[in-house]
């Protein structure tokens, strides 16, 4: 059996140590990849936290420059990279903080009926879209091609994340909001968006990553959870597989 080298045992020790992770857990999250969709406030947590805990490959997508409002959130990036691609600049900070990191980066925005095999390769899609179009085309994508996803959103002190797990007849995202046809004006970019509440969620989301990574039997599978940021409260609500839902129910 493989070893870990000493250079990364060091640099995983505080998690090697916990027990639901270990050295074989620590190759499993080195061996993983996980395409998050989004370089934003959720996806600047989850991807610093991911590339830290030594997820082995990363895929990003996204089509936007960073903007100086951006920086309130995103904490990926800096007062200097304004201007630049944020594919460009969230490599540079990956790498900066862990150089063993793998990264394929996608500039690219999805529209519908976009050609979706390189999800295939992925462990894990993560969506930190902040339109629901656009997770409502993802959600599609991944049902049709049985791969997990986790979902998240946030707006103003609230977020929710929500994962989908075929491998367990899991409920979709469209079982659980329908096909969201015509509610596109509600997104961060007219309602707000508090920084540390992004970060919450987004530090969440990677947590929950990592778990489904190593497959421990705790997991936010067909479950809503919704975070308020005003009085710190937490609800869990299980989604039923809905037996209209266009998406999912005959696959
Ligand atoms: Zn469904």
């Amino acid at each position: 059996m493989k070893t870990i080298p000493q250079d990364n045992f060091d640099r995983y020790l505080r998690q090697i140590l916990v027990k639901e992770i270990g050295g074989q857990g620590q190759k499993t999250l080195f061996k993983s990849k996980v395409l998050v969709l989004g370089a934003g406030g959720l996806g600047a947590p989850i991807l610093f936290y991911l590339s830290a805990a030594g997820i082995g490959h990363l895929g990003i997508i996204d089509h936007d420059n960073v903007d100086i409002s951006n920086l309130q959130r995103q904490i990926l990036y800096k007062t200097s990279d304004v201007g630049k691609p944020k594919i460009e600049a969230a490599e540079i900070a990956v790498k900066n903080l862990n150089p063993n990191i793998k990264i394929n980066k996608y500039d690219m925005k999805l529209e519908d009926g976009f050609d979706n095999s390189f999800f295939k390769s992925y462990d894990l899609v993560v969506d930190g879209s902040d339109t629901l179009h656009t997770k409502n085309l993802i959600a599609r994508n991944c049902v049709s091609l049985s791969k997990a996803l986790l979902t998240g959103s946030v707006s103003q002190w609230e977020g929710q994340i929500f994962l989908y797990d075929p491998s367990f007849a899991s409920s979709c995202y469209s079982c659980l909001y329908g096909d969201l046809v015509g509610t596109e004006k509600n997104n961060c970019n007219n309602l707000g968006v508090v920084g540390t509440v992004a970060g919450i969620v987004g530090t969440m989301m990677a947590s929950e990553t990592v778990k489904y990574l190593l497959g421990t039997q705790y997991s936010l599978k067909s479950t809503l959870l919704i975070y308020d940021g005003l009085s710190h409260e937490l609800k869990k609500i299980k989604v039923q597989k809905n037996q209209k839902c266009t998406s999912c129910f005959l696959i």
